[in-house]
């Protein structure tokens, strides 16, 4: 239990150096890109215009890494009400540009009117994360599938550093035919800055998990090399109950306000 304690110690400081930073780099990003987007429609000089688009798309990856990086650091979040149907749909709309042609993109909703509390904004951003790897590792094209099943899970299900009970879940698939992943990547996937890419950030599938974390659920991933990967996602569909030390703590901060 210590070494969890200060694991999570661990986790909770980078979580917000990456949030203080993340916001210094916006404000730095920001007029970068802007300064860029406007000499790259300099007409008088080919050449500025060049330049021009050039930090216009450094900018840009910049600040979609600060977005990640804000989104893996952002840990309060709003309980919603979150309809299954309009997150597969919000999740479908958002990825039709980034989807290439030889890429067949099917999300089925199994029950559409399925709805569980959690905030339907960070488990679009946590699905999305998913899909846009699963994009990366099919670079020739492939099947990306989401799909979505309930499931009764028992305590043995859990690792014991999970805090999860057993009970009702809602597994949401994230299924690829890409590379897949061999077993150094496997072990070092969910660590902070690791990753294979170029131009990765390596902070994408660490906010899914603290996403999914937030939610009370958990993260497995099935991979094999050459043939594919399947991130499952499992949340709880019945709301653990309060504990009395739970209650009492809420009283006592909003009490007698
Ligand atoms: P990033 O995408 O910025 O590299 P992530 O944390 O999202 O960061 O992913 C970490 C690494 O996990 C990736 O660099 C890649 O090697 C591997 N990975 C993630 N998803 C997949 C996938 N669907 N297929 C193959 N490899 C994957």
């Amino acid at each position: 239990a210590e070494a969890e304690l200060i694991r999570a110690q661990r986790f909770e400081s980078l979580a917000m150096l990456a949030s203080g930073l993340s916001h210094d780099l916006r404000n730095l990003l920001q007029p970068l890109l802007l300064a860029g987007e406007s000499l790259q429609d300099y007409q008088d000089d080919p050449r500025l215009a060049r330049l021009g688009a050039l930090v216009r798309d450094c900018g840009r990856r910049g600040l979609q890494m600060v977005q990640s990086m804000l989104s893996f650091a952002r840990g309060a979040r709003r309980a919603e009400r979150v309809r299954l149907g309009a997150l597969l749909d919000a999740l479908e709309l958002l990825l039709q540009g980034s989807v290439p042609r030889a890429v067949n993109m099917a999300i089925q909703a199994e029950n559409p009117e399925l709805a569980f509390e959690g905030n339907h904004t960070e488990l679009q951003q946590c699905l999305l994360n998913l899909c846009l790897n699963a994009l990366q590792a099919m670079p020739q094209g492939g099947r990306l599938e989401v799909s979505s099943g309930q499931i009764d899970l028992g305590a043995d299900f859990f690792l014991p550093e999970e805090p999860c009970r057993p009970g009702r879940y809602l597994r949401l698939t994230v299924a690829d035919n890409g590379t897949g992943m061999d077993e150094a990547t496997l072990q070092r996937l969910f660590e902070p800055f690791f990753t294979t890419k170029e131009t990765g950030t390596g902070l994408g599938l660490l906010s899914c998990k603290r996403i999914v974390a937030n939610h009370g659920g958990v993260m497995r991933v099935e991979s094999e090399q050459g043939k594919g990967t399947r991130f499952h996602l499992y949340l709880p569909l019945e709301l653990p109950a309060e504990t009395p030390e739970e209650a009492e703590a809420e009283e006592g901060l909003y009490g007698d306000a």
